[in-house]
Order: C-alpha cells, then structure tokens, then sequence
C-alpha cells in the first residue's frame, strides 16, 4: 500500500484566505475528476479554478493543480485544492475527498513517501519539519541549509570514499603479501586523516547550528533590586516578542522569547540569588542556579548605584564556568563603577553599562548577546549540522575513523581496519537515512505534522 491515496489539510486550522487540501497516491486524478468541475484533460503542474461538488452541491469554489509524478513533492501523482479557508469549507472539502477513496494522512506521511520515494533523503525530509518549527530567522537558515541538500551531498561523498577504501583494503586480503598491504596502509592513512579532518570541520558547525536552531538561553542573574525585570522588559521593549512573557518552569523564574537580529533568545529572569535559611527561599535559589546551569551565557547584573556587593561577589561564584558578560545596570545614577575592581571581583569578562529604566545602550547589550554566538551569516557551501542525531552518527564516525587510523598506523593487519572504516560508512549513513532502521525513520516523521 506504499502507494495508496492519502489526504490531508495542510494548511494550518483557523480562519485564513486559502486552505490547502492535499491529495497523493496512485490515480489521484481519479478523486479530483470524481469531484471538480472541470471536464477536460488536467495539464501537469496547471492550476485550473471551479466548483467542488460532493453528489450534486458546491461546497466551494476553488483552484485546483494536478501535479503528475514523479516531478512532486511526495514523488506520486498529487493534487492540491487551494479552497476558502476556514473550519467548515477545508473539513468538508477534506471529507469529500475521503469519500472518494482517500484515506486520511498520518502526521508526516506526505514527506515519508518524499522519503521513500527517493526525493529527499533522511536530512532533507527532518529539515522539513525544521524548516516549518522555525521561529526566527537563523533557525530557517540552518533548516535551508539542510533542505538544500548540503549535509546529504557532503556525507554522501565520504561515504563513497568510504567503500573506495574497503575495495583497496580487499585487494590486499585477496593478494596477502607484505608489502602490498604495507603500500596500501600508507596510501589509506593520509586519506583517512583528510576524512576525519573534514568530519572536525563538520562537527564543529554543530554549536552554532543548534543554537540557531534551538535559540539561545540567556539567564538573567543578580542579586535582588539590581533591575533584572526591568532588564528583561527593556529587552523585550527593544526587539520582537515571539513569545510574551511567561511564567517560567519553575515557580521563580519568567521566561520571555524575542527575536534578536533573527536568532532566537530565550531570557529567563532568575529569582534573586541570595543566601538563605528559609526552605522556600534556598528552593528559589536552587531553581535559580538551574536556570544558569541550563543557560548558553549568563547576563550577572549589577546596580551602578551601590557599586559591587559581597552578594554580587556570591552570585558571580555561582556561575562557575558559564560564559558571561557583566551588565552594570543603573548607569543613570551613581558615578560609573572602576574597571579595576570590575576585573578584581567580577572576573575579566565582557562589561556593558545600561539603564534599564532608560533603555539606554539595551541595542547594544543585544549585540553583544547575539556576537556571542560567533558569524551571522551561514557560508553558502558549508553545511551546517544542527540535528542530534547527525551530531551523534558524525561524532561516530569520526570515533570509528580514529580507530581505524590506529590500526594502520600501528602496522596492525590492514583487514582489522576493515570493520572500523564499515562502521563509519554505516553512521555516516544514518544522517542520510541509508542505514536507519524502519522504526527510527516511523519515530522521526510521527513528530511531523499532519498534512506536511
Ligand atoms: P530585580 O529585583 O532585580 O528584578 O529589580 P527590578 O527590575 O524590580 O528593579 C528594582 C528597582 O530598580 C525598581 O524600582 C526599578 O524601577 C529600579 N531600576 C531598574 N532599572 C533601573 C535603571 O536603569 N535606573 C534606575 N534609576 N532605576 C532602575
């Protein structure tokens, strides 16, 4: 039944001008030919307009495309109708169609048969839903990057060399003398130690790549009337909300996401941190030093007003190893603080004055946040990994290839080599989908949406 009709809304419920119904599977035409007005022959990739009809009533009037395979996105035959949107006409449009022989879609299946058909492979098809999963800007770039191809053509390249590899290697189990294999060890160890160097290469997009993808935590931590909420407000203030303020995961903190210069940054305001007796006070303070364990990079906010305390002093020890920048709020009152004891108490990280009350330098803090995650712009030819599971099966890869190094560089017998480098060519081909297992693949497109 690989091939069988399948439909699905695909556009999002709600009112809007247009709602997509889309139709794929083998004879697709035969349901819109069972229920669209127009009589004559469908042109590929044509949109014609007219009525739906279910047994004699309109239910809409609509534009129409027949898209015949392979040249689709799923790879069969596919028909979209683009109707009002809204509730009532896409429901009755999608039950028509049922009606006629379709059955309804499962969450993903569209690009599973994309998939399975060989349009996109395992990279493409998961950045997809990336793709749609996008709040800001950075995250659709790495999402592009991935639906573009790149990930999969780099991998599938390695992985011909790859089986490049295993055949030298054969030549020299089928002819066992010494020296060929020692010849073919020492061609194969430079060869390998390119691939590892570019599966570095590769691996090291992956910071950036998640943090694009998955934005950037920022906590906001300091000791209580310092103006972190005024902070978090003036941030908000000065760029675009996705998502207003919430009340954190935990009961102390307040989450906020906003859009800095098309990344996303999730701010949480911290519960003061401070030493405490209290049970619900030491609870708050643990949720607090969660939130900066769990952030990318800390915002340790200071008043200009009293100057550097012994509680700040407590709070920058709670940071430990987390990346940081000093923000010395309040510059609108008090004489600024001396960098030397800036350095001397609050460690050499990176100094910023603003006035939270004022908004004064906020754009320029924002700045600062968003340097931190390195390079704006993804290079056109790099691909960029942001997927866990292409982390994983590259970082394995990598493993693998270092072992087989190993091998040949300790004049071991060059066979032994020879499952390492199949290892490698089968981690490399879970990015791709190659080498996965039906029920991964089941896993990863059950969190897609239904009608994508
Ligand atoms: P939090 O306890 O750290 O969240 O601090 P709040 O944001 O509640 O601020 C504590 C007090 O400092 C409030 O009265 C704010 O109006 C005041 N405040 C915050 N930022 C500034 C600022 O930049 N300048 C001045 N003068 N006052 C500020």
């Amino acid at each position: 039944m690989k091939n069988d009709l399948i439909a699905a809304i695909a556009t999002a419920p709600g009112q809007a001008g247009i709602a997509v119904v889309r139709i794929s599977g083998d004879n697709a035409l035969d349901v819109l030919q069972k229920i669209f007005s127009h009589s004559g022959d469908y042109e590929t990739h044509k949109l014609y307009y007219g009525t739906i009809k279910n047994e004699g009533n309109i239910i809409d009037y609509a534009m129409v495309a027949f898209m015949k395979a392979p040249h689709t996105y799923t790879g069969d035959d596919t028909i979209e109708v683009f109707c009002h949107g809204g509730y009532a006409v896409s429901r009755s449009v999608l039950s028509t169609v049922l009606e006629k022989g379709c059955r309804m879609a499962k969450a993903g299946e569209f690009t599973k048969r994309a998939f399975l058909n060989g349009r996109l492979d395992l990279s493409q098809a998961e950045a997809v839903s990336e793709l749609i999963a996008a709040n800001a800007q950075r995250a659709a770039d790495v999402a592009l990057n991935a639906l573009s191809g790149r990930i999969k053509k780099q991998i599938d390249n390695m992985r011909e060399k790859l089986l490049d590899f295993l055949a030298k290697i054969e030549v020299c189990i089928d002819y066992p003398e010494d020296d060929v294999e020692q010849q073919t060890a020492k061609m194969l160890l430079p060869e390998i130690q390119i691939m590892i160097n570019d599966l570095e290469t590769l691996l090291q997009t992956a910071h950036r790549g998640r943090i694009y993808k998955e934005g950037l935590t920022v906590a906001i931590a300091g000791r209580p009337n310092v103006g972190k909420s005024s902070l978090l407000n003036a941030i908000m203030g000065e760029s675009r909300a996705i998502v207003t303020t919430t009340p954190g995961t935990t009961r102390d903190t307040l989450e906020a996401h906003v859009d800095i210069n098309g990344l996303e940054v999730m701010l949480i305001d911290t519960a003061g941190i401070r030493k405490s007796d209290e049970t619900i006070e030491k609870m708050g303070i643990e949720r607090a030093e969660n939130v900066i364990a769990r952030a990318d990079i800390v915002l340790l906010v200071i008043d200009n007003n009293t100057g550097i305390t012994q509680e700040d002093i407590k709070v920058f020890q709670k940071l430990a190893d987390k990346p940081y920048i000093v923000v010395i709020n309040k510059m609108d009152i008090g004489s600024p603080i001396q960098q030397k004891s800036l350095d001397v108490q609050l460690g050499a990280g990176e100094t910023i004055y603003v006035s939270a009350l004022n908004h004064t330098n906020i754009v320029a803090l924002e700045n600062m946040i968003f340097d931190f995650v390195g390079e704006n712009k993804l290079s056109n030819t790099q691909a960029v990994l942001s997927n866990v599971r292409h982390i994983e099966a590259v970082k394995n890869a990598n493993m693998s290839l270092d072992e087989a190094l190993t091998t040949l560089n300790n004049a071991m017998p060059i066979d032994l080599a020879v499952t390492d480098i199949k290892n490698a060519w089968h981690s490399l081909g879970e990015v791709t989908g190659d080498t996965v297992d039906e029920d991964i693949v089941e896993r990863i497109f059950s969190k897609f949406c239904v009608g994508k």
